[in-house]
C-alpha cells in the first residue's frame, strides 16, 4: 500500500476530509522511518522530534483486502513497550459511514504532535503513556459510501458485508460467524500489546456506552442490564468522557426517545449485541473498552467537523489520562525473577478470564480510590494476598507503583503459557443465552426497519 493510499484512507474521496493538512502529515510522515513521499506539507514532521512517533501497519500480520488498517502510535519510546508506560488505543470508524471518530482521530495526532513540548499536559501525556491511534479500522466500508447520509449510508459494514461490531468471539452465546480480516487483524493485534484502557468510536448516537453489551441472568440482565465486576470503573469511565463534552452529558440530544442520564448507558440496557469489540476486549485482552457515539448524524458535512473537535477535545484527552487510574508494577518471585502470566486480580472483583501479568511480570489494574486486596496466583502455591489503599487523590500521570515480591521460588516453566480457563467459547455456555430471550424486540424490529442501527 502506498502513502498515497494512506492519506486517501485517511482523508477520503467522498467530501469528508481532514480540515488540516498537518494531520495528514502526521499520519503518513513523522517519524524518521522509511515512508513514502508525504502529501502533506510536512510541517508536522519538521516540528516533531525524530523519535516522538512511528507509525505501522496490521498488514504485517493480515493483508486486509485492498486498503490497509493503519495505526499510528504516539509517545516518547513509541516503537515497543516500556516497562510501567501503559499502553492506551482509540480506534475509530468500524462502521465505514459513522466518520467523526475518524477525523477526530486525526485531529488528535495533529494536536497531540504540535503541542508535544509546549503543552504542560500534553508533553506529561506523551512521556507517560504509549497511545495506539486507528483512525479507520474499516476503510473499505469508508470508500464505498456513495451518498453520505445522516441515518443510513451503504458502508456501515466490510467489504463482505459483515458489521465488525458484531464479528468477535462473544463470550456469552456462540458467535458463528465468518470472522473478517479486519476483526481479525485487530485480534492479533490485542495479542502484541499490553492495552490497559481503550475506546471504540461510533457515530448516530450521543453517548458514552460501557460493557457488557450482551449477557447472561448472572450479569444482571433479568433486570435488563448486564454489568461487569468493575461496573464502577466502566462508569466512572464513561462519565470522565460524557462530562466533559458539552452536548453528551445532556443526555438524549439525538431526540431518539433514549435516556442517558448524564450521557452514559451500560450497553445491554440500551440494546444486546453479540459479537461486540468491547466485551471482547474486556474478557479476552484484559482492557477496559467503553463505546462513544459522537454524533447523532453518522456522517454530517465536513463543515462541521471543527465543531466536533471542539466537542470532544476535552474528552479525548481527559480520557486517555484514566490509563493511569488505580495501581501497577510487577510481580518478583523470592530470587527476584519477574513472573510472567501469573493471575493478578482484586478480590471480589474476578474477570471470567483471569487477568494475568505480560511477559515482563507487569500488572495493570484500573481502580477507583479506595482499599483492596489483591490475590497473586501461581500454579502450585498458596494465593498470595496484599493490601494496596488508592489514595482519594490519585498521582497525575501514573498510577500507584507497587511492585509485589513473592516470598517463595517460581519454576518459570512451571506457568502455562495459555490460559486454560479461557479456552472454551462461550464462557457462558452453560448458561441460558438471555441476548434472544431478553432483547426488546419490537424496539430492534424498529430499528431495523428504519437502518438506525448504532454501536
Ligand atoms: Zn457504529
Amino acid at each position: 500500500m502506498s502513502g498515497s493510499e494512506c492519506l486517501s484512507a485517511a482523508g477520503g474521496e467522498n467530501g469528508l476530509r481532514p480540515p488540516l493538512a498537518g494531520a495528514a502529515a502526521a499520519f503518513g510522515s513523522c517519524a524518521g522511518f522509511r515512508l513514502p513521499p508525504p502529501e502533506g506539507d510536512g510541517r508536522v514532521f519538521e516540528e516533531c522530534g525524530p523519535k516522538l512517533q512511528f507509525y505501522h501497519s496490521l498488514t504485517q500480520y493480515w493483508e486486509i483486502c485492498e486498503r490497509n488498517l493503519w495505526v499510528l502510535v504516539v509517545g516518547r519510546f513509541p516503537k515497543e513497550h516500556r516497562i510501567g508506560i501503559p499502553e492506551f488505543k482509540y480506534v475509530a470508524n468500524m462502521h465505514g459511514d459513522e466518520t467523526v471518530g475518524r477525523e477526530l482521530l486525526l485531529h488528535l495526532i495533529e494536536h497531540l504532535v504540535t503541542n508535544d513540548g509546549k503543552d504542560v499536559e500534553i508533553t506529561n501525556l506523551i512521556n507517560s503513556t504509549r497511545i495506539h491511534l486507528m483512525p479507520s479500522m474499516n476503510p473499505d466500508g469508508f470508500e464505498a459510501v456513495v451518498k453520505p447520509d445522516c441515518f443510513y449510508s451503504n458502508g456501515r459494514e466490510n467489504s463482505n458485508y459483515y458489521d465488525l461490531n458484531r464479528n468477535f468471539p462473544d463470550a456469552f452465546e456462540l458467535n458463528n460467524v465468518s470472522r473478517q480480516p479486519e476483526t481479525a487483524a485487530v485480534m492479533e493485534w490485542l495479542k502484541t500489546e499490553t492495552f490497559v484502557l481503550s475506546a471504540n468510536l461510533h457515530g448516530g448516537a450521543l453517548v458514552a456506552s460501557y460493557p457488557f453489551d450482551n449477557g447472561v441472568p448472572a450479569t444482571g440482565t433479568l433486570y435488563s442490564r448486564s454489568i461487569t465486576p468493575d461496573d464502577d470503573v466502566f462508569q466512572y469511565l464513561a462519565h470522565t468522557y460524557a462530562s466533559r463534552n458539552p452536548t453528551m452529558k445532556k443526555g438524549d440530544q439525538c431526540k431518539t426517545k433514549m435516556n442517558f442520564p448524564n450521557g452514559i448507558t451500560n450497553g445491554y440496557s440500551w440494546y444486546p449485541l453479540k459479537g461486540g469489540m468491547q466485551d471482547y476486549n474486556y474478557i479476552w485482552a484484559q482492557c477496559f473498552e467503553i463505546t462513544l457515539e459522537l454524533s447523532c448524524c453518522k456522517y454530517p458535512h465536513e463543515e462541521k467537523l471543527p465543531f466536533f473537535w471542539n466537542k470532544n477535545k476535552a474528552s479525548l484527552i481527559e480520557y486517555i489520562k484514566q490509563v493511569h487510574l488505580g495501581v501497577k508494577g510487577q510481580v518478583f518471585d523470592q530470587n527476584g525473577n519477574p513472573l510472567p502470566n501469573v493471575i493478578v486480580e482484586v478480590q471480589n472483583r474476578k474477570h471470567i478470564c483471569p487477568y494475568r501479568t505480560n511477559k515482563f511480570g507487569e500488572y495493570y489494574l484500573l481502580l477507583l480510590p479506595g482499599s483492596y486486596i489483591i490475590n497473586v496466583t501461581v500454579p502450585g502455591h498458596d494465593p498470595y494476598l496484599t493490601n494496596v489503599v488508592i489514595p482519594e487523590k490519585s498521582q497525575n500521570f501514573s498510577a500507584l507503583k507497587k511492585d509485589i515480591l513473592l516470598p517463595f521460588r517460581v519454576q518459570l516453566d512451571s506457568i502455562p503459557v495459555s490460559n486454560p480457563s479461557c479456552s472454551k467459547i462461550p464462557l457462558y455456555s452453560d448458561l441460558p443465552s438471555q441476548s434472544e430471550a431478553t432483547k426488546p424486540s419490537l424496539f430492534l424490529f424498529l430499528v431495523t426497519v428504519f437502518h438506525i442501527f448504532v454501536k
